[in-house]
């Protein structure tokens, strides 16, 4: 029995992931055509989607991570966010993709759009692969989005409870007993 079949329900399969992030890739390699693409990858979360995404573009596409932390005051976030790891490489000119794992209250993305846009690229883009519409806090664009989710703490692909189900193949919710 695999470790995580006491704790974890499927909420979104291994084969579901894929094909949403095939179509993705398809309309991401469409719409940057003749452009140098930059993906800038934010960690840890987002590190699974980033690299099954980049190889569903059918581009010769420039890595980058990003790593952001915020602060959580109880279990919601305050929106005070924090650079852990920033980008190697100047961005300036660069047609930006920035690739989330997850969109929950938006201000993550918020202050990354600030941040980003502060390095004066040529374009910037939001590609979430989940969305959380219940509790979002502010407006923020996503310009490629997977999957809108119900307001449940998920896990897997890339995202954590407690630094640990990062690597489920799938998107799961915790079992509450
Ligand atoms: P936001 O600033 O949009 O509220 O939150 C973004 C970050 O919060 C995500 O990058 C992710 O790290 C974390 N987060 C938000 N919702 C969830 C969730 O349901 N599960 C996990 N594991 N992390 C989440």
């Amino acid at each position: 029995m695999p470790f995580y079949d006491r704790d974890v329900d499927v909420m979104i399969d291994s084969p579901k992931l894929q094909a949403r992030i095939a179509e993705l890739g398809a309309q991401i390699t469409r719409d940057y055509q003749g452009k140098d693409l930059t993906i800038v990858g934010i960690m840890k979360g987002s590190i699974f989607f980033m690299t099954d995404l980049a190889k569903a573009i059918d581009l010769p596409v420039t890595l980058e991570l990003m790593g952001v932390s915020s602060y959580h005051g109880g279990t919601e976030t305050t929106g005070e966010v924090r650079i852990s790891f920033d980008l190697t490489k100047p961005m300036h000119g660069k047609h930006i993709l920035v690739v989330e794992d997850i969109i929950d209250t938006g201000l993550t993305m918020q202050f990354l759009l600030e941040n980003l846009g502060a390095r004066h690229p040529a374009s910037v883009k939001v590609c979430t692969l989940l969305e959380k519409p219940a509790r979002a806090k502010t407006k923020v664009p996503i310009d490629y989005k997977g999957f809108v989710i119900e307001d449940k703490f998920v896990v897997g692909y890339g995202l954590d409870y407690g630094e640990k189900y990062r690597n489920l193949p799938f998107i799961g919710v915790m079992r509450t007993e």
